[in-house]
């Protein structure tokens, strides 16, 4: 079922059983989950269906620190969320990253991979991948033409990711307004969240829209969707009873924001030829691998978990960086910056003699932030046209990260050179290993994580191992916020099947 909140009467009062704040990937996901459940399920939405200006303008925010895409630019604030723009590519966080390693610190998640395994096989059936599988084994019975490195697999080995096409907006929107039991609010903007006297629980949410109308909204379970930032910026704003926000008695909320760096690090020449198709992304492909370094490598070197993929130079030595491109705050005008600085850099590839350079491929890396407080997400004084204090976002990286990206390289060059495959030649801002500045067109991979992060003491993290907020019996955290490490790979794939978990949570609480 689906109401405008535009068309209602002001100050109308919703109820239901559980209300999901955000129609993205996250808050899609659970709400898929609960279709023809005996609960009344509130799904209350910012947007409408399609792209809007005036609602985008609420991402708006101010960045410091190191240098970031403008933050209107990052998200979607309509139903479906970003996956109206992401990229698809998925792949599982490995088991050294729930684990506490001494030399990260605050790491440590208080669940397990083995934890989360039933839930990623459920998330592949929502983003509509493939087998749960991500064995290189399996990828290689079934696509023969992908060819690995012959590298020593205890240093080295070939992490599998998958692409998903799935666009939340388009592909559940029909499932979602036809559901009985699931009622969509579109124009339904979050606003302020209210307690209890005692800030146990949650009475209420304010939701407000461009056309002037006021609305609550009461329910027995909140379920906060909307993005790492935004989630982190709600419970903030929502000061009015708890003055530092709500679940922010340790002041922990919006901190250890973390983002994946996705930057050329180095070169590789090999010695002769080789079909790299493994290693490469390409529109339409099922599957293809990163080196990764392992885990116990990892840990002999006190390093992060990343991975490297590789690019032709001939192309990717003529594509601008994407903090560079990706700069208008408008999301749409910069996805077409970034498409186009793509062909740009495919014909100026095309015009490179071929010769030694086909034998040259840029090294990408990928790579998990370190936890970090100072990283963080604020409000300020400046509010929205809804009256939400508007988001300062201030991006901060450590030496743990530039240090384990120079030796993942060095690593992959030993191991280069041992088989005999090739060289690799690191980029300029690695070289000096006393150097930790970053260069100022350093990318991120537009991956928010870490603002309301998952511990089961709440000193230390904002959300319990099962995502409800700490001291608040009824509101709980979906999505990426929650991850207490960033992992290496892309965030949705673990999103959605943290998020299935923590419906199945509800559900038996109901
Ligand atoms: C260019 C780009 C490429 C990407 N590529 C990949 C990739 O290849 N792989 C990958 O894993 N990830 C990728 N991502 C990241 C991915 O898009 C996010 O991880 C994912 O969409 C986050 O899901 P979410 O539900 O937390 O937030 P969103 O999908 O952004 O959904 C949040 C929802 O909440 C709504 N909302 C916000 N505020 C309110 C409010 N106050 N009240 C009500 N509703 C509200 C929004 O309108 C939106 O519908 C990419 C991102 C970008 C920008």
């Amino acid at each position: 079922m689906h109401i405008d909140a535009r068309n209602l009467e002001n100050n109308s009062v919703i109820q239901g059983d559980i209300c999901i704040i955000g129609a993205g990937t996250a808050g899609i996901s659970m709400a898929l989950d609960w279709i023809d459940t005996p609960y009344k399920v509130i799904l209350l939405e910012g947007g409408g269906f399609e792209y809007d200006d005036q609602v985008q303008n609420l991402y708006d925010g101010e960045t410091t620190g190191q240098r970031y895409y403008p933050l209107k630019s990052t998200r979607l604030h309509y139903f479906g969320g970003t996956t109206g723009h992401w990229a698809g590519m998925c792949s599982p966080f490995d088991p050294i990253d729930f684990i506490k390693r001494d030399w990260v610190p605050n790491s440590g998640w208080p669940i397990s991979r083995k934890d989360l395994d039933p839930f990623y096989a459920r998330a592949h059936e929502k983003l509509q991948l493939g087998p749960y599988n991500y064995e290189f084994t399996y990828w290689k019975k079934e696509l023969p033409n992908l060819i690995p490195f012959s590298l020593d697999e205890k240093v080295i080995w070939n992490k599998m990711w998958q692409y998903s096409v799935a666009r939340f907006g388009k592909l559940y929107g029909d499932t979602i307004t036809k559901a009985k039991n699931i009622h969509l609010y579109t124009y339904a903007n979050v606003v302020d969240i209210i307690t209890n006297g005692t800030i146990t629980d949650i009475k209420e949410v304010v939701v407000k829209n461009h056309a002037g109308k006021t609305h609550k909204v009461r329910a027995k379970h909140f379920i906060l969707a909307c993005g790492a930032i935004q989630n982190a910026r709600l419970l903030l704003a929502s000061n009015s009873q708890a003055a530092q926000g709500l679940g922010n008695d340790n002041d922990i909320v919006g901190r250890y924001f973390m983002e994946h760096i996705e930057h050329a690090s180095a070169e590789l020449w090999l010695s002769k030829p080789f079909p790299t198709k493994l290693y490469s992304w390409s529109y339409g492909a099922r599957a293809s691998a990163e080196l990764a370094i392992t885990e116990k490598v990892q840990t002999e070197n006190r390093i992060l978990n990343g991975t490297v993929s590789l690019y032709p130079l001939a192309f990717s030595r003529n594509l601008d960086s994407e903090m560079d491109v990706w700069n208008n705050e408008d999301p749409r005008k910069s996805a077409e910056n970034f498409r186009e600085s793509i062909s740009e850099a495919r014909e100026a590839a095309k015009k490179v003699n071929e010769g030694s350079i086909s034998r040259a491929f840029q090294l990408h890396t990928r790579i998990e932030q370190a936890p970090n407080p100072n990283s963080r997400v604020t409000i300020g004084a400046e509010k929205d046209d809804l009256g939400v204090p508007k988001t300062r976002l201030n991006w901060e990286l450590t030496r743990l990260d530039k240090r384990s990206i120079r030796k993942i390289y060095q690593l992959l060059g030993q191991q280069m050179g041992i088989s005999g495959l090739g060289r690799v030649r690191l980029r300029e801002f690695l070289r000096d290993e006393n150097d930790n500045s970053w260069p100022e067109d350093l990318n991120a991979g537009w991956h928010h994580m870490g603002t309301t992060r998952m511990s089961d003491n709440p000193k230390r993290g904002v959300v319990t191992s099962n995502c409800q907020v700490h001291g608040i019996s009824n509101l709980y955290v979906a999505g990426s916020g929650c991850y207490a490490t960033s992992g290496a790979p892309n965030p949705t794939l673990t999103l959605v099947a943290l998020s299935l978990r923590l419906s199945d949570y509800v559900k038996d609480k109901m």
